[in-house]
């Protein structure tokens, strides 16, 4: 007989946070939350940041501790894949045999890393960064290493450079883009946190197209496509996630051809009623930013678990929240979030960039489309209302109390 529940939760993170809501708002049916990985749902920040550092132990990034699932009537089932879906007959063949009935499900089957495939691929010491066991592996080789090639100029390889550096490792970033963090950020923020790594010791290549890793057994050195060498005895690749949909895709789900996501509406629901995604796999009609979007945010995936239990009990209402990010360089500077902006015709500075404490804002249309804030999250806030309202701030006072770190940005929110 196949087991029959009211949900099933495929995934981790934003699937725990979902089951938790669930029983806050008093469902009382039967909830199967079904992982792949061994450990029960955790947080993926740490792996790069106090986890990799050692600082932190394992547990400290369980969404909730291992009993608590058990207290709460979560049916939490580790190291099992949801092979197939049905979503017609509402039913998933699981790892082992076993078949579920369900009523809903949320799919957050969260993303898998992109896979550089160059010469020298297949060496030893060439790790990737998604799991507990990748950041174990790259702390237990680093702790030998003299030197590390970091390959990727976006936040993952930043981290772990910031990370290894800070605890004596020399690191050396290799990367596409000619200023780290610019794809996000744009240049002229980006340089910014460029500086802070070189300042810090940590060697930047920028304008550099991977070409081939070399080594005898394990990966000794990076090769770029302009012929540049850069030694040292390990690699750690961040080149970006594409969202894991395959068992949506077999289950006849839609697809956003863009994003790569799950295709969603406002409320999360995907193109079978009673089916819901959320995390770095959902994409979804963002009301507030009047487009489509699929985040990769630790936040995201948080409030759309969340989200997903108040869809699924019936309440239609659409997810609203402007998205927000962060990120620390080895606590060299706590950075924040919100947008995301795209594309951007002016940026303005809010603050002394000399002094490690300031505001961007990303201005768009004459609108607030995205905002970095480096420890000065009071402005972040502001940040959020002025993007969620479309507040006007193409004129020339606008923009000088934007550009004001002593004027009072609630006269902006609250005309
Ligand atoms: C190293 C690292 C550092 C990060 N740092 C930050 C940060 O500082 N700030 C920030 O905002 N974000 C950060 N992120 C991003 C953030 O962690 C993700 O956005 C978040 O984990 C997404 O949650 P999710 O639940 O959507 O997916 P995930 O956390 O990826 O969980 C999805 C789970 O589903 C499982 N799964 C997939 N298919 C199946 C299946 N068929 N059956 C069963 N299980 C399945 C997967 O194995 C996985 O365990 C970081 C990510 C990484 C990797």
């Amino acid at each position: 007989m196949p087991q029959r529940v009211e949900y099933l939760l495929i995934g981790g993170f934003a699937s725990a946070y979902c089951a938790a809501e669930l029983r806050k708002l008093g469902a009382d049916g039967d909830i199967l939350l079904v992982g792949r990985e061994q450990d029960p749902p955790y947080e993926r920040p740490p792996l790069s940041k106090e986890y990799l550092r050692g600082e932190a132990k394992r547990e400290d990034a369980y969404v909730n501790p291992a009993s608590w699932y058990e207290e709460n009537g979560v049916e939490l089932r580790t190291g099992t894949n949801v092979m197939s879906l049905d979503a017609e007959a509402r039913t998933a063949k699981l790892q082992g045999g076993d078949e579920v009935e369900f009523d809903k499900a949320l799919l957050a089957t969260g993303a898998n890393v992109n896979i550089l495939r160059v010469d020298g691929a297949n060496l030893d010491r060439i790790h990737y960064l998604r799991a507990f066991g990748n950041s174990d592996n790259i702390r237990a080789d680093a702790e030998k290493a003299e030197r590390v090639v970091l390959v990727g100029g976006s936040y993952i390889g930043c981290e772990v450079a910031a990370s290894l550096k800070s605890k004596g490792t020399d690191c050396a970033i290799v990367m596409m883009e000619d200023v780290a963090l610019s794809r996000t950020f744009g240049e002229e923020a980006g340089r910014w946190f460029h500086d802070l790594l070189t300042s810090k010791g940590i060697e930047i290549h920028g304008g550099e197209t991977l070409a081939a890793f070399e080594g005898d057994d394990h990966a000794t050195a990076v090769v770029t496509e302009s012929g540049k060498t850069i030694e040292g005895d390990m690699v750690v690749v961040g080149a970006g996630v594409k969202p894991d949909v395959m068992l949506a895709q077999r289950a006849g789900l839609e697809i956003d051809e863009e994003n790569g996501g799950i295709r969603s509406d406002e409320t999360l629901q995907t193109s079978v009623e009673g089916i819901y995604a959320a995390g770095d796999v959902c994409s979804y009609e963002s009301r507030v930013h009047g487009r489509r979007l699929r985040v990769e945010h630790w936040d995201v995936a948080m409030q759309q678990g969340q989200h997903a239990a108040h869809s699924m009990l019936g309440e239609g209402k659409p997810y609203e929240v402007v998205p927000y990010f962060f990120s620390d360089l080895a606590d060299w500077a706590g950075l924040e979030y919100v947008g995301p902006a795209t594309d951007w015709d002016e940026v303005i500075w809010r603050g002394d960039r000399d002094s490690g404490e300031f505001a961007v804002f990303y201005v768009k249309d004459g609108k607030v489309a995205g905002a970095l804030t480096v420890e000065s999250s009071e402005e972040l806030g502001h940040a959020r209302t002025l993007l969620a309202d479309g507040v006007d701030v193409a004129g020339d006072k606008a923009k000088a109390l934007l550009g004001d770190p002593d004027s009072d940005l609630a006269e902006l929110t609250s005309s």
